[in-house]
């Protein structure tokens, strides 16, 4: 297949053809979370949107290392430099050691991105764990001149820098703009400019996490952290730099800033990729706007927005079906059409399992083996035109039109040379599982599955229909259940 896979690269804001630094090695960053709460429907675009990409790289052959962060300190409040540490807030609120905030919120986010069946990342590096890389990088921000130290903590100097730098070259923003949009000059304290932010800061009495540092017991600015664990784990320039749009800026900004005035002189990664914003009711969802469901809400359906649960491959398929540039609205609606098109999808594995090429007697068909090759073609078209998912999902439906035919007849599978049937079977079941990574649920509440099955027992045997009553009986048995006769009624155990 001569097709290549083309990435919007926000930092020159166009499609690229994806080419690495260092073939058949992907060095790949991707944001994570900040460890102080459940993980929401935006988190999950993000792992989800990423996910693929990664699944896509491997697939494409490519020796990927896929490092995605935990936050565990340094983020702030309102993620601006002043006011109380994120998670030592909540770890304050709930009388717990901060890292015990983290490992919970850690092992929470990590449950729901396995049930959305995203893999693991190949690094989980924490923020706590690389302070040392954080302070060496500081100091050579400081060596070059780009931050000075005032009263214990240390700020990258916007101006200085932006005088042979671009800082706004990621996000378009112009210094000029930003300054005459900054209404408020109280609270910069102890910044030059309101633009400068926080390399170290030092801490407050009452600030628990802290460390050495050569300027003052404190804790290294949330920007920092990317900078220094992506640099330590993939290198001064790398491949692809992923995360949320809202993270463009100023976390991104800040962080080619960072790597620009550090010893590293990149722009950290060659191609920096954004996933776009899940609204609700157009209105953009995150937790401080207080409109956002938690993934584990959505598992279970309750929360007063939902009108019923929705499976992890339910709101995996939801997240596919729009390319992870368009803003995604949340609706009961949305979630409901998107169960429809994924048990679709699974329905055309399950026909595929069941349709054999035919021992003798084919007679390949030039016009049909054409057009299915071009389908199967199609899906992968769509993935390589900047990951649109949208698109390959429906270059599948159209796939699976042809494979329904061939499954009930009105297309002969003889017509097919033994190659094109491969080809379509092999691309359909990778596209679905291993590329777009959704896989079989299991069916709904088994116990009631069970009740049913019952029922026709005692039919049966009121009909005194004693073939049908033995056969229930022997396939429950293979199951590990027994039927047991009561005066009461009719029940059933596990077999002991
Ligand atoms: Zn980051």
């Amino acid at each position: 297949m001569q097709q290549k896979l083309n990435l919007y690269n926000t930092l020159t804001r166009k499609k690229e053809v994806f080419e690495p630094l260092h073939a058949p090695f992907v060095g790949m960053y991707l944001c994570g979370p900040t460890v102080y709460g459940e993980p929401h429907l935006g988190h999950a675009r993000s792992a989800v949107t990423f996910d693929v990409l990664y699944r896509y790289l491997k697939y494409l052959k490519y020796k990927v290392r896929f490092v995605r962060n935990i936050t565990d300190v340094g983020h702030l409040q309102n993620d601006a430099d002043e006011g109380e540490d994120k998670i030592e807030k909540i770890a304050k609120a709930q009388k717990l050691e901060p890292m015990e905030v983290v490992q919970h919120y850690t092992n929470v986010y990590h449950r729901d991105l396995e049930k959305l069946n995203t893999l693991s990342p190949d690094i989980e590096p924490r923020a706590s764990g690389h302070i040392i890389e954080q302070i060496e990088m500081i100091k050579e921000i400081l060596e070059n001149g780009f931050a000075y130290e005032v009263n214990g903590s240390v700020y990258f100097d916007v101006p200085a820098y932006n005088k042979d730098h671009n800082y706004g070259k990621l996000s378009g923003r112009i210094i000029e703009d930003l300054l005459s949009n900054t209404r408020d000059t109280e609270g910069q304290g102890e910044k030059r400019s309101p633009l400068d932010f926080a390399l170290w800061k030092k801490a407050s009495p009452s600030h628990i996490m802290r460390w050495p540092s050569p300027w003052s017991d404190g804790f290294p600015g949330w920007h920092l952290e990317c900078s220094a664990m992506s640099r330590k784990y993939l290198g001064d320039n790398f491949d692809i730099h992923g995360g949320g749009l809202d993270l463009m800026f100023p976390h991104h900004e800040c962080e080619i800033a960072q790597s620009q005035a550090s010893h590293s002189h990149s722009d950290a990664a060659k191609y920096w990729v954004h996933n776009n914003m899940i609204t609700v009711n157009g209105q953009k969802m995150g937790k401080s706007l207080g409109n956002f469901i938690n993934l584990s809400e959505l598992f279970s359906g309750n929360h007063q927005m939902l009108e019923q649960a929705y499976s992890p491959m339910t709101i995996r398929f939801f997240i596919l079906q729009a390319h992870y540039r368009s803003t995604l609205d949340f609706s009961n609606e949305a979630l409901q059409a998107a169960r429809k098109g994924y048990t679709k999808l699974m329905n055309g594995l399950r026909v595929l399992d069941k349709i054999q090429y035919p021992e003798e007697g084919a007679t390949p068909d030039e016009k049909l083996n054409e057009e299915l090759l071009k389908l199967t073609e199609d899906c992968f078209r769509g993935l390589n035109d900047d990951m649109n998912t949208a698109r390959t999902i429906a270059s599948l439906f159209n796939l699976l039109k042809k494979i329904n035919s061939l499954y009930l007849g009105q297309l002969q599978i003889g017509n097919l040379t033994r190659g094109t049937f491969d080809t379509m079977r092999e691309t359909y079941r990778t596209l679905v599982l291993d590329i777009l990574g959704l896989k079989e649920e299991p069916l709904g509440d088994q116990e009631e599955m069970l009740g049913l099955i019952l029922d026709f027992y005692k039919e049966a045997k009121e009909a005194k229909a004693y073939d049908k009553v033995d056969v229930i009986r022997a396939e429950l048995k293979k199951q590990g259940i027994v039927i047991k006769d009561l005066k009461t009624g009719t029940d059933w155990a596990y077999e002991e």
